[in-house]
């Protein structure tokens, strides 16, 4: 597989708004592929972005967007956009910045669970209006989870930089709990994405996140559920 066709800018800077961009190729008049992209594929967790593409005046809705063979592909509402069009994208930032202080507090959440308990999240998935995890764990306790999710609250209030970067895959594997999904790999690349949360937590992800914990500002359990032996699910959100 060459090198993708789209530069993903939003793995750069997750505080991009607006970009200027060409359309690559357009499929069935409503899939565009596009030079670079300020669109979030669904994926890891994190759902897609919504938004717009505008070319001279006119506005095509953004429905969906997913990556298909390693390309990120956009649904637009209407088909009309043609090859080799300059166009200007426009992100729905109140969605976009809710799923990034979601998928933040996700990581710190996750990260006191498995610090405290040893649990692994089995699975996670981000929403508008809650936050899930799956995880393994034999006890299982309603007031546990609340006051880690009250050590978590404390954090959110504190000036805590989040940062991400590239790092070679061996020198990235050897970070500790780098891979924080139980039974999850890293895609086979010469580099990993690493986001870190300083003092807190240090993993291999591929979504958008904010830049200090005060931006997440607290959350709440929502409930927890036991789905199994040791399968454990919780639902919490942003307040
Ligand atoms: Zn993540």
């Amino acid at each position: 597989m060459g090198a993708p066709l789209t530069k993903a800018l939003y793995l750069v800077d997750s505080y991009m708004k607006e970009a200027e961009a060409n359309v690559v190729s357009v499929k069935d008049g409503k899939y565009v592929v596009l030079d670079q992209t300020v669109f979030y594929p669904n994926g890891g967790g994190q759902p897609y972005d919504k938004g717009k593409i505008v070319r001279a005046g006119e506005d095509f809705g953004v429905v969906y967007v997913g990556k298909f063979s390693g390309e990120i592909s956009h649904e637009v509402d209407h088909a009309g956009l043609q090859e080799g069009e300059k166009v200007h994208l426009i992100l729905d930032w109140d969605r976009r910045y809710k799923l990034m202080r979601s998928h933040t507090a996700a990581h710190v959440v996750a990260s006191l669970l498995n610090q405290g308990t040893g649990a692994l999240i089995t699975g996670n998935q981000l929403d508008l209006d809650h936050i899930r995890f799956d995880f393994n764990l034999e006890s299982f306790d309603r007031q546990v989870l609340e006051e880690y999710l009250c050590k978590a609250n404390r954090l959110f209030g504190t000036d805590v930089p989040v940062k991400w970067y590239e790092l070679p895959r061996e020198e990235a594997m050897k970070i500790p709990g780098v891979i924080k999904m139980a039974g999850a790999f890293p895609p086979d690349l010469p580099s990993l994405r690493i986001v870190e949360i300083a003092g807190v937590d240090k993993q291999a992800d591929g979504g958008t996140h904010v830049k200090n914990l005060r931006e997440v500002g607290q959350v709440v359990l929502l409930k927890t559920e036991n789905k199994g032996k040791s399968n454990r699910r919780i639902y919490f959100k942003l307040n």
